[in-house]
């Protein structure tokens, strides 16, 4: 899920939670955005290159790497040995960061789940064709077109398409 998706839902979370968390509740949020942070962390330290704009091009790539290593503080273990912190040392506000980090998490896994099995659906349909050069394909890859503003709308088919590798990679090098 993008950055800006997270900032939206999470700032919808916030507003829900206001009434009970008051003030305090700017580190849930903020907990839930910068947990990302990991991603470019590990973008910076591999690529040896800072420029955030160098980052979001590798992860706008057709078919970017997944790899568990740039979602360090999205790991179980990371947030296992927080709750365990949480837990310890009673501190509302470990809590709290627990919170948000969760929020992002589950936001994500559902994400997945979703995006997972609309691929599957749109390859399906399109009889594992690739919609741009009619190939057949075992496995053909998503492409997002458009990015719904309305998050209802966000997985819409006719946001996507499924793609060959080449056709997919031709999609992301015209932009
Ligand atoms: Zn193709
Ligand atoms: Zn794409």
């Amino acid at each position: 899920m993008r950055v800006e998706d997270h900032i939206g839902l999470s700032a919808g979370m916030a507003v829900v939670a206001l009434p009970w968390l008051k003030r305090k509740v700017w580190i849930p949020f903020a907990s839930s955005v910068l947990i990302d942070v990991d991603h470019y962390l590990w973008f910076a330290v591999t690529h040896r290159e800072l420029s955030l704009r160098a980052a979001a091009r590798h992860f706008g790539q057709a078919d970017p790497p997944q790899l568990a290593q740039t979602r360090l503080l999205h790991h179980p273990l990371a947030l296992g040995t927080l709750l365990v912190a949480a837990a310890a040392t009673r501190s509302r506000i470990l809590w709290l960061v627990l919170g948000g980090l969760l929020f992002h998490v589950g936001l994500d896994a559902v994400d997945v789940a979703q995006t997972r099995s609309l691929k599957l659906r749109l390859i399906e349909d399109a009889d594992h064709k690739c919609e741009r050069c009619g190939q057949q394909y075992d496995l053909l890859q998503l492409h997002t077109r458009h990015v719904a503003a309305n998050p209802f709308d966000h997985y819409n088919p006719r946001h996507f398409a499924v793609l060959c590798p080449t056709c997919h990679e031709r999609e992301h090098d015209q932009k």
